[in-house]
């Protein structure tokens, strides 16, 4: 990226040579990214991250189909669920698609609901960022497809973590995010079908096939290209390593007695954990970690008491009691086994220590 923010400064849309080099190293790129998910590059739009890519697509995709339904699943990140409520009142309607208690999409209800024939777009993720449960896209699509409704797939957890072939997906686009993937943030890409009818979101130069108008972040996007090849290159290795640290993590958890692991059975992604423990509230409990030099995140948004459990877990009908004391750890490359011990460690003494403070008392009293 450095050369792009030093010296090769120019406009990736000038026609004069440094600008023809700024446009190589974009096109070098698209193609790296395209690789990532075996597609062709003209597919790749680049986006500023994973929330602009899934705002296109939910937009884009429904805005040449007015007055049909958009089908989402409950456990989108907010990227999806919002945008397909920011077209709630605009002549569209929502309807939502329920998981199990593992956390994966009831394909039965979404065959049901598609009976309707009246389906725009389906919205269904690759993996679901809190509890890392992996979805059955393709059975997804394959109804989808059949009820003549397109499928927008947010696969910014998936990518770089597990195999993703664009073809094998059967979406009509994919949403990408640098930053998962050990790139920069703030890029990211839509993978789109271009034979489909889209609307863009942001209309100016004719940048990105026309699709994404504004001066592109050159740097931002070469960071993007470089860590998507290195994600292919180094996939297997990636994988096989975080879920063997993840296994030793799970063993490890399931020994505090009362933990609540979330997800159970369902296929996940190799990094992704996330659980609770009896009696503590979520937030605190990350404070505690952190004070311990362990960065984990809360599933939750609880705070001074006010806070809401994850809308992941309520929807995987989790008790909203269970849910404020959920912790989601995620795995990454540069994690030891050392480190996975000894917050194991740190977690036995802080379960075996006195309860932290909760989100709503009144609520856990009773466990
Ligand atoms: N979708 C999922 C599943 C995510 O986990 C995230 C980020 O956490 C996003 C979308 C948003 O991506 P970005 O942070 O690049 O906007």
């Amino acid at each position: 990226m450095l050369p792009y923010l030093r010296a090769s400064w120019a406009n990736a849309a000038s026609l004069h040579g440094p600008g023809r080099a700024a446009r190589a190293a974009i096109d070098q790129a698209r193609e790296q990214v395209a690789a990532l998910v075996d597609t062709h590059p003209s597919q790749i739009v680049f986006t500023a991250g994973g929330t602009e890519a899934d705002n296109l697509a939910v937009k884009g995709l429904v805005a040449p189909r007015p007055g049909r339904r958009l089908l989402i699943s409950t456990i989108e990140h907010p990227a999806v669920l919002e945008s397909a409520q920011a077209l709630v009142g605009r002549g569209w309607r929502v309807g939502w698609i329920p998981v199990d208690a593992g956390g994966r999409v009831r394909l039965d209800v979404l065959r049901e609901q598609l009976s309707s024939g009246d389906v725009g777009l389906v919205a269904v993720m690759a993996a679901n960022n809190e509890t890392g449960a992996v979805q059955p896209v393709a059975e997804v699509a394959e109804l989808a497809r059949a009820a003549g409704a397109l499928l927008h797939v947010d696969a910014v957890q998936m990518a770089g973590k597990l195999a993703l072939r664009y073809a094998d997906t059967g979406a009509h686009s994919l949403a990408l995010s640098a930053h998962k993937l050990y790139g920069p943030k703030g890029v990211g890409a839509l993978v789109l079908d271009k034979a489909v009818e889209f609307e863009a979101l942001l209309h100016g130069g004719g940048h990105e096939h026309g699709l994404r108008a504004g001066t592109q972040n050159t740097a931002a996007i070469v960071g993007f290209g470089a860590a998507a090849a290195l994600a292919a290159e180094q996939r297997e290795q990636r994988r096989s390593q975080l879920a063997s640290l993840r296994e030793t993590l799970l063993a490890g958890l399931r020994s505090i007695p009362g933990i609540t692991l979330f997800g159970g059975d369902a296929p996940c992604l190799p990094n992704t954990l996330q659980f609770a423990l009896p009696g503590f509230e979520g937030e605190s409990l990350l404070m505690a970690l952190d004070k311990r030099g362990v960065a984990v995140s809360s599933g939750s948004a609880c705070a001074a008491g006010s806070g809401e459990p994850s809308h992941v877990l309520m929807a995987m009908g989790v008790d909203a009691s269970v849910a404020r004391g959920a912790i989601r750890v995620s795995l990454g490359r540069d994690n030891s086994r050392e480190e996975v011990e000894n917050f194991l460690v740190i977690l036995q003494e802080l379960a075996s220590g006195p309860s932290l403070a909760r989100c709503n008392p009144s609520v856990l009293a009773g466990q």
